[in-house]
């Protein structure tokens, strides 16, 4: 019984993990936003460095 749950609870943590990797891979492939200010590419969720004040 409890060998079959944790069985069921690892394939669920594997599909989370794939799932994961494939969103990563799509914002690395091409669903990255560009910053207004330079034109690079966004990585992630936060602003682009650029718009971060040096002092
Ligand atoms: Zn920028």
């Amino acid at each position: 019984m409890i060998s079959k749950i944790s069985l069921i609870f690892l394939a669920f943590i594997a599909i989370l993990a794939m799932f994961g990797k494939l969103s990563t891979a799509g914002r690395w492939l091409g669903v990255t936003k560009k910053c207004r200010a330079c034109g690079r590419h966004k990585i992630g969720s936060g602003p682009c460095p650029c718009t971060k004040k040096s002092t």
